[in-house]
């Protein structure tokens, strides 16, 4: 078991603002061609062939648009320079830069970047890059959101660190606040507003690329922004099918890390759907229903003893792990008592464990413990054999860390609505 480690840091920070709209300006807002439900870049090569072929296009010239989209971020048909002109010119009516747009970004003074991002109908959600921090000393210290990713296979990391590039990991939203209503999260209190399409969860990384400096390098996508992944099941799926196709983003699927406040029938989906690929984190935060029900309605519908069966039979591959985050409430969920209980629980689970201090919100009263708390608890973690991070708050000077992504815009204010069956 790796070395329990903390790198907790506190910021007083410099908030930049940037005014991003020019950066990423679409163009005027014509007729928005998209083909059924499918948004322009949700669409695969073979779809992109369908759509150009009654503009003149032929079979290949699908493929192409593909690569300039999604392997080099390029939404602006005017630079898509190996197509025919008559092409680009019609590929400009069908919006592919309307999809989503960067209307401000946030730096933190740890070059964090929080990215509000719009969408056509003016609703807006957050993806946040966080560039891996450099290690201090020897120790090999994660990085705060590729906790969640598979941290076993990094045989090419000495040699970017050589050419000093730069690691991010990206944080992306799937949903437009969340209808799961948990106590501590900002997007939860907000209520679901409506769900993100394919085409927007993919844009995020598209747009979100093509703001990394020239040393830096996306190497995992996380999906811990707004929103329940698992709630919105089918366009997470289609969204992470791009993320991982070789012709585009090519990230690999050990490299992305679903989220999910245990819908179980959606981790077994999952499961099936990715052979047990995607790396999975589960948001536990309790040891006991009564305790989680309260912090987590979803809890009601599917209790601890069912979220814990879904967790065993998940197929997971070969020295792969599933990421267990706990979000340490005070006076909720940090007593040391349930750190016993932690480990008794997650006995014979592959697992690593996350532990995330609650960072502040504005709609709860409800906060982290002291430091001396969250030692104690991960101790009791570590002692009994388990890999267990307390996560550095990264971006929290920019209101960018876990359960801060909040929503703003036309959302802004908007009353808790929280939908979660609890049939
Ligand atoms: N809906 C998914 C993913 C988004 S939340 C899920 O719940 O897993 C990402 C992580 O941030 C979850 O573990 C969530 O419990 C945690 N989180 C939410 N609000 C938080 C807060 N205020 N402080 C610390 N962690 C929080
Ligand atoms: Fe939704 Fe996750 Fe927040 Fe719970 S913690 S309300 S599931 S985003």
């Amino acid at each position: 078991m790796a070395p329990c480690t903390f790198a907790g840091v506190g910021y007083l920070a410099r908030v930049t603002e940037v005014d991003a709209e020019t950066a990423v300006t679409p163009p005027p807002r014509r007729s928005l061609v998209r083909t059924a439900e499918l948004g322009p870049l949700a669409r695969t090569a073979d779809d992109w062939a369908k759509v150009l072929g009654p503009l003149g296009g032929r079979p290949f010239h699908g493929k192409q648009v593909f690569r300039w989209i999604h392997a080099r971020s390029v939404l602006d048909p005017s630079q898509m320079t190996d197509l025919p002109a008559s092409l680009r010119q019609s590929l400009q009516t069908l919006g592919l830069a309307e999809t989503l747009t960067i209307a401000s970004e946030r730096r933190s003074t740890d070059a964090t970047r929080k990215l509000l991002v719009k969408m056509h109908d003016g609703s807006t959600v957050e993806t946040v890059l966080i560039p891996r921090l450099p290690r201090l000393g020897q120790s090999k210290l994660p990085s705060p959101l590729d906790d969640g990713a598979d941290d076993a296979d990094d045989t090419d990391e000495e040699e970017d660190e050589a050419n000093e590039t730069v690691h991010v990991t990206q944080c992306i939203s799937t949903q437009v606040g969340c209808a799961m209503g948990c106590v501590f999260c900002a997007s939860g209190v907000a209520g679901l507003k409506r769900q993100m399409t394919a085409d927007e969860i993919v844009a995020q990384v598209i747009v979100g690329r093509s703001r990394l400096e020239p040393n830096e390098q996306l190497r995992n996508v996380v999906l811990m922004g707004m929103g329940e992944p698992l709630h919105n099941y089918d366009a997470t799926v289609r969204a992470l099918k791009l993320l991982t196709h070789p012709d585009g983003i090519a990230l690999s699927s050990r490299r992305i890390t679903v989220s999910t406040s245990g819908l179980v029938p959606e981790i077994e989906r999952l499961g099936k759907d990715f052979a047990g690929n995607i790396g999975l984190a589960i948001s536990l935060h309790a040891t006991d229903n009564e305790t989680r029900s309260k912090l987590m309605p979803i809890n009601r519908k599917y209790p601890l003893e069912v979220l814990m069966a879904a967790l065993r039979a998940y197929p997971l591959p070969k020295r792969r792990r599933i990421t267990i985050e706990y979000t340490l409430v005070a006076g909720r969920n940090d007593s040391t008592a349930e750190a016993k209980k932690l480990v008794t629980l997650l006995r014979g689970l592959p697992v690593k464990v996350n532990l995330i201090p609650m960072n502040p919100i504005e709609a709860s009263t409800l906060g982290p413990p002291d430091w001396n708390g969250v030692f104690a608890f991960q101790k009791i973690v570590v002692d009994a054999g388990y890999s267990c991070f307390i996560r550095r708050q990264r971006g929290d000077d920019v209101s960018a860390a876990c359960g801060q992504l909040a929503l703003s815009g036309k959302w802004a204010g908007a009353k808790a609505k929280v939908r979660v069956d609890r049939s």
